[in-house]
């Protein structure tokens, strides 16, 4: 009467489908996490969310164990490796059904349908579940059955079958009776590896904790403090206007589930106020369940592909020294550089930011998305492919938006929106320390500026903004 768990995106204990259905089902409950550290360079996983990752699985040990459920830690080199792995721990554990949750990237999907079929071959069961939507992906549909293409109708969609049947979190399951666990079985986590775990390079993550407690109050203190200003303060890096929870929805140490039931559970009248604070959250949660569904409705976007075919004929610059000063912050548009080296120090970038430094990159700078989609999921702790690819798909007008090639953002007038007094510029760009509030957005044009060891402008926007347009038309008519 014993089975596994396999845990990949989706590191706790509450809310777990996988896991729940597990302790219903089986007496006698082993945990797996199995580290695939080749597979993490191929995907650009960032080391700062490997190190993320590393942490959270000691966290989840521990509350494992409150359940009487070892927490074993197995590492192969990639995926490939994984179906001969599950099936040799399944024999030894003498475990008859293996439950694991659902991903929707097609390297998972691909590795998933391995396991399937190996561990059939064994005798062995395999549930796959669903679990990271709060709305499976496959359901939200058009009148005709087909996948949405654009987001404001399935939010509506979404909003109607959510009204209808609330999906809401769950707690974690009751703790088995006993563990018979052999303790061969369970595996330690190095408590400090130092500069690599697994051969893999990490990046200090400890700004962000991993406790069960400090995730959950963040997201209560969120939901009754910040989120009636959300919709005020959301777009102003200087201010802490955002939840700042997507590192823990992107290994899963928290699930959407949970912040929807929590934003509802104080403001039971979210969904009816749609120009309100929570709401407007709320909106932000259905974009991440949008792009899910998107990766699963549409392979392609997550094996490199645009979503709108006829862009790969894009001519794309090739600029290897301009994705580098991009890369370092050097661009000399001061709101670009503060974000690039934002998200350098310390792997996290605001919403507001990343928009305005992905339109810079595929638009003035006319360089390829996936370059920048790339460096962002190197760097990101809340690097997650759907949202990353989506986000960058939208920037460059390859992907689901509904504005046309020619929406460009201008860098500088965005600078000045929503970072009036260059607040966020200066704990950045610590070089712009003496340009006074009023050229801080276009510090080339003050009087010092000769004296500053700050770049000009690397481009000219209006001239760039025309030539990104040009390419786009190009591409267009030649498709
Ligand atoms: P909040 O504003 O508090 O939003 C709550 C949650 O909603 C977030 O934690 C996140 O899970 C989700 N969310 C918010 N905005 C979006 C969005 N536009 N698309 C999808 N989900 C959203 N988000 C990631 O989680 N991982 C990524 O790798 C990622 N890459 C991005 C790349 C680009 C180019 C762009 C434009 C956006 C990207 N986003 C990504 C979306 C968004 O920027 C972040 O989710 C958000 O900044 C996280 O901060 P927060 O938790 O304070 O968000």
């Amino acid at each position: 009467n014993r089975c596994l768990v396999w845990f990949r995106a989706d590191l706790r204990t509450v809310d777990n489908t996988a896991l729940i259905q597990a302790c219903q089902k089986y007496s006698s409950v082993l945990a797996v996490f199995i580290a695939t550290p080749e597979q993490w360079a191929a995907h650009d996983t960032a080391p700062i969310q490997i190190d993320f990752i590393r942490r959270r699985l000691a966290v989840l040990r521990s509350q494992l164990a409150e359940l009487n459920i070892p927490l074993r830690i197995e590492s192969v080199a990639d995926f490939n490796a994984v179906p001969d792995y599950l099936v040799t721990l399944a024999h030894d554990w003498q475990a008859g059904h293996v439950f694991c949750n659902k991903q929707y990237e097609w390297n998972e999907r691909q590795r998933d349908l391995a396991a399937g079929h190996a561990l059939a071959e064994a005798g062995i069961k395999f549930s796959v579940l669903e679990d990271t939507c709060v709305l499976a992906a496959g359901t939200i549909l058009t009148r005709q059955g087909e996948p949405f293409r654009v987001f404001t109708p399935f939010r509506r969609e979404w909003l109607r079958q959510f009204q209808q049947s609330p999906a809401l979190a769950q707690t974690a399951p009751q703790p088995l009776t006993r563990s018979d666990c052999d303790p061969r079985f369970g595996s330690e986590t190095e408590s400090n590896p130092g500069q690599s775990w697994l051969g893999y390079p990490l990046a200090d993550s400890s700004l962000w904790p991993v406790d069960e407690e400090t995730i959950r109050d963040a997201l209560m203190r969120f939901c009754i403090e910040h989120v009636a200003d959300y919709g005020e303060q959301r777009d102003f890096p200087a201010v802490e206007g955002t939840s700042k929870l997507s590192p823990y929805l992107a290994i899963g140490a928290l699930s959407a589930r949970q912040c929807v039931s929590a934003i509802l559970h104080e403001h039971p009248q979210a969904l009816e106020k749609q120009d309100a604070g929570p709401f407007v959250w709320l909106n932000e949660i259905i974009w991440r369940e949008f792009y899910r569904h998107l990766i699963d409705a549409y392979p392609k976007v997550s094996r490199a592909q645009p979503f709108i075919d006829w862009t790969k004929q894009v001519a794309w610059h090739s600029d290897k020294a301009a994705l580098a000063r991009w890369q370092q912050g050097e661009t000399g548009f001061p709101i670009v550089d503060a974000a690039m080296r934002q998200l350098k120090a310390t792997g996290w970038m605001h919403n507001r930011l990343r928009m305005i430094t992905a339109s810079f990159l595929t638009k003035d700078l006319l360089i390829h998305w996936q370059a920048g989609e790339q460096w962002f999921m190197s760097h990101l702790i809340d690097g997650d492919l759907a949202s990353n690819n989506g986000g960058w798909q939208w920037a460059a007008s390859t992907g689901t938006d509904a504005q046309p090639y020619f929406r460009v953002f201008n860098p500088t007038t965005q600078g000045k929106k929503f970072d009036p007094n260059g607040e966020f510029i200066r704990t950045w760009v610590k070089e712009l320390d003496r340009v006074p509030d009023k050229y801080i957005h276009n510090p080339h044009e003050w009087s010092g500026a000769a004296s500053l060891a700050y770049p000009p402008p690397m481009v000219d926007h209006k001239l760039a903004r025309l030539q990104a347009i040009e390419a786009f038309k190009q591409a267009k008519a030649a498709a």
